[in-house]
C-alpha cells in the first residue's frame, strides 16, 4: 500500500508504505486500510495540516459512484462499501476509486500525458490494465470495469488467459506472459537439443540457460537487446500483440498520448522503438499517438488517489 499526504497543489508532503498482507483475508486489508487513514490524518493533523478530503484506489472492479469495491482477484474483496465504511472512521468526505484508472489520471493530470486531452495510460506488469482519460477525469464504464485491455482478443488460438478465455492480450504481452513463454520455450529447446543428441561448438554460448528459475521480462528484453534469439522471438511476440491491442484502443479512443506504465515501461528503447513501429504499421487513417513511458512510476495510483479526493471537494 502505498500512503500518501498530498496538497492541494498535487505535492506530495509525506509518504509511507505498508504491507497489504492480502493472505489474511479482505476484511483483515479492509481494517489496515482504515487504520493507516486515520493514522495519516493523525500525522496531518500533528503537522498542523488539515486534512480536508480522503482518497482510496483499488485493484479489480469498483463502483466508483457508489464507493464500492466490488470484486477483486488480488485482495478478494466482494461487494465492499469501503468509502461509507472510511468516511464513518475518518470523519472526512472520501472517494473510492480503481487503480489504474487512478494512475492514469494522475499521469494524464501530473505526469507523461500532462497537457495531452485525450490519453489512454496502459500499465503493463503481470497483467494489462488501462484508463482512458479524457480532460482530467477517467471514464469508469457502466459497470466499474472500463479499461479491461489486457483482455482485448488478440491471438485466437493463443495461451488461455487468468480470465480463463485463450488468447487474450495479457496473456502474451503481459511481464508474467512474457517471462513463462521463455522459460516455455528455453525448456523445449532443451529437450530437442538432448534428445536428438545435437552438439554444436559455437552456438552454445547463444543458447538460452533455461536453469530452474525464471526469467523475468526485463530479462527476456535484456537478452533480446543482446541479440539471443529465443529471447528476440518472446519479445517480439509481446510487442505485436501489444501492438495490436495499443491499435484497437487507438481505433477506439483515438488518443493524443498513449503512456506506458508499470513494469515492463522500463525495457526503454527497447520496448518503445519496436513498438512504435509496429504501431504505425497497424494504423491506417487513425492518427498515430505519441507513445510515451509512464512519468510517476509506481506513486501515479496514490497521486491519483488524491486527486480523487481533491475533485470530490470541488463537487461539493
Ligand atoms: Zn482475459
Amino acid at each position: 500500500m502505498k500512503c500518501a499526504l498530498v496538497g492541494a497543489d498535487g505535492a506530495v508532503r509525506h509518504s509511507e508504505r505498508h504491507p497489504t498482507d492480502a493472505g489474511r483475508g479482505p476484511d483483515a486489508v479492509v481494517e489496515t486500510i482504515l487504520t493507516v487513514a486515520d493514522g495519516l490524518a493523525a500525522k496531518a493533523r500533528a503537522d498542523g495540516l488539515t486534512p480536508t478530503a480522503l482518497g482510496i484506489v483499488v485493484p479489480g472492479v469498483v463502483d466508483e459512484a457508489r464507493g464500492v469495491a466490488l470484486w477483486s482477484a488480488n485482495v478478494g474483496f466482494r461487494d465492499v462499501p469501503l468509502r461509507e465504511l472510511a468516511s464513518r472512521r475518518l470523519g472526512l468526505p472520501t472517494a473510492l476509486g480503481h487503480d489504474v484508472r487512478a494512475g492514469g489520471l494522475a499521469e494524464a493530470r501530473l505526469g507523461a500525458g500532462r497537457n495531452a486531452g485525450h490519453v489512454l495510460f496502459v500499465a503493463i506488469g503481470t497483467g494489462i490494465a488501462a484508463a482512458h482519460v479524457v480532460a482530467g477525469a477517467a471514464a469508469t464504464g457502466a459497470h466499474g470495469a472500463a479499461g479491461e485491455l489486457g483482455h482485448i482478443l488478440v491471438r485466437p488460438d493463443g495461451p488461455v488467459c487468468g480470465c480463463g478465455r485463450p488468447g487474450c492480450l495479457e496473456a502474451i504481452a503481459s511481464a508474467s506472459a512474457v517471462a513463462h513463454r521463455y522459460a516455455e520455450l528455453a525448456a523445449t529447446a532443451t529437450g530437442t537439443a538432448t534428445g536428438t543428441g545435437i552438439t554444436s561448438d559455437d552456438g552454445s554460448a547463444a543458447r538460452p540457460d533455461p536453469g530452474r528459475t525464471m526469467v523475468s521480462a526485463a530479462e527476456v528484453a535484456a537478452r533480446a537487446a543482446a541479440g539471443e534469439q529465443l529471447a528476440t522471438r518472446v519479445w517480439r511476440e509481446a510487442v505485436e500483440a501489444l501492438a495490436d491491442g495499443l491499435a484497437t484502443g487507438q481505433a477506439l479512443f483515438d488518443v493524443e498520448t498513449i503512456v506506458l506504465g508499470g513494469g515492463l515501461a522500463q525495457a526503454g528503447a527497447g520496448l518503445f522503438d519496436p513498438l512504435r513501429a509496429a504501431l504505425r504499421d497497424r494504423l491506417t487513417f487513425h492518427r498515430e499517438p505519441r507513445l510515451v513511458p509512464a512519468a510517476l512510476g509506481d506513486e501515479a495510483g496514490c497521486l491519483g488517489a488524491a486527486l480523487l479526493a481533491l475533485d470530490q471537494l470541488e463537487k461539493r
